[in-house]
């Protein structure tokens, strides 16, 4: 009886196993077509500062409009592009879409933007990284000031001694660097001080859990104690509540993303959301 169980229980595994790399492999080889077809788009999120009441930025966020399967989280997606190698394309069209869609917001007469894109770590290793960022802005035109680049602490942490070469051209040449999801890897500490970063993105789960944990709140005065310390700009991600934002503010955290603000919004809709924010701010400002 037993026997037969465990049998059964392997079957179950087994085909649930094949269900899921079956999946998988329908993603990877409509992801491998994506790009061509041009079912890859990019939505965005407003940032706040909370100082000026101002929107002074955006992040740029990839999403994939499968043929049949309709919307794919990038939870799902980004990981199969970096393991295929396929992210190296992909983020290099999402850096040029943003660049250009950032020039085009300014031609329709909005205020300069701070415009962030997330790097992937295989991105971060690509000899050809500095010289297609270059041709990029080139390209498009946008101020180096006004972009931002945003990488994790796994993706500094696979080979620390180029990446930190990386890091300070990219620095060098004019560009904004953000840690994200900072306090969810290791060594976060030592990173700060070794790599040239100008902005820290606190991850948002400790901002989840501000209004009850105390440790959530210890650690993210913390964590901006530490950056404005190290003279760099604070911000939090994934904002849904105002007792998030007054604790933040409070705290002097410089700029928050999140629901409480905005969802992130595909371009045109960006574009009128900042449009009327300034006409309203006056108005209605977000907790003021
Ligand atoms: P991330 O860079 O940390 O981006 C923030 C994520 O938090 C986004 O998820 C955003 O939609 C979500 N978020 C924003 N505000 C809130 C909030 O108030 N509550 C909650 N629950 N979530 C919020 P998204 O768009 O699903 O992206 C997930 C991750 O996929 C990103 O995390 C990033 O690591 C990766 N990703 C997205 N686009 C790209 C890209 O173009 N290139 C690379 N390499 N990775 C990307
Ligand atoms: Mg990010
Ligand atoms: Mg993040
Ligand atoms: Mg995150």
């Amino acid at each position: 009886q037993a026997k037969d169980k465990g049998r059964g229980t392997y079957r179950f595994y087994a085909a649930q196993m094949n269900a899921q790399s079956a999946e998988r492999l329908i993603l990877e080889s409509g992801l491998r077509r994506a790009l061509v077809r041009e079912e890859l788009l990019l939505h965005y999120q407003p940032k706040l500062d909370l100082k000026t009441q101002r929107i002074v930025g955006v992040e740029a966020l990839m999403r994939w409009r499968h043929p049949t399967l309709g919307m794919i989280s990038p939870a799902q997606f980004i990981p199969i592009a970096e393991e295929t190698g396929l992210i190296e394309a992909m983020g290099q069209w999402a850096l040029r879409q943003a660049c250009s869609d950032a020039v085009a917001w300014r031609r329709q007469g909005l205020p300069a933007l701070q415009m962030s894109v997330n790097l992937s770590p295989r991105q971060l290793g690509s000899r050809t990284l500095i010289s297609e960022i270059a041709t990029i802005l080139d390209e498009s035109g946008l101020e180096p000031e006004l972009l931002e680049l945003e990488i994790t602490e796994g993706a500094v942490m696979k080979n620390a001694e180029q990446a930190v070469t990386v890091l300070e051209t990219i620095r060098g040449m004019g560009i904004g660097l953000a840690i994200d999801d900072f306090g969810t890897g290791y060594s976060s500490l030592s990173y700060l001080r070794r790599f040239p970063l100008s902005t820290v993105k606190i991850d948002r789960s400790f901002i989840h859990d501000l209004s009850e944990d105390t440790d959530a709140q210890a650690l993210t005065d913390s964590i901006i104690t530490l950056a404005h310390g190290l003279r760099m700009q604070v911000v939090a991600e994934g904002v849904e509540t105002m007792t998030q934002l007054d604790h933040l503010r409070s705290r002097g955290c410089d700029v928050i993303q999140g629901y409480l603000l905005s969802r992130p919004l595909p371009a045109e809709e960006l574009c009128r959301f900042v449009g009327g924010y300034l006409h309203h701010q006056i108005a209605a400002p977000i907790a003021a």
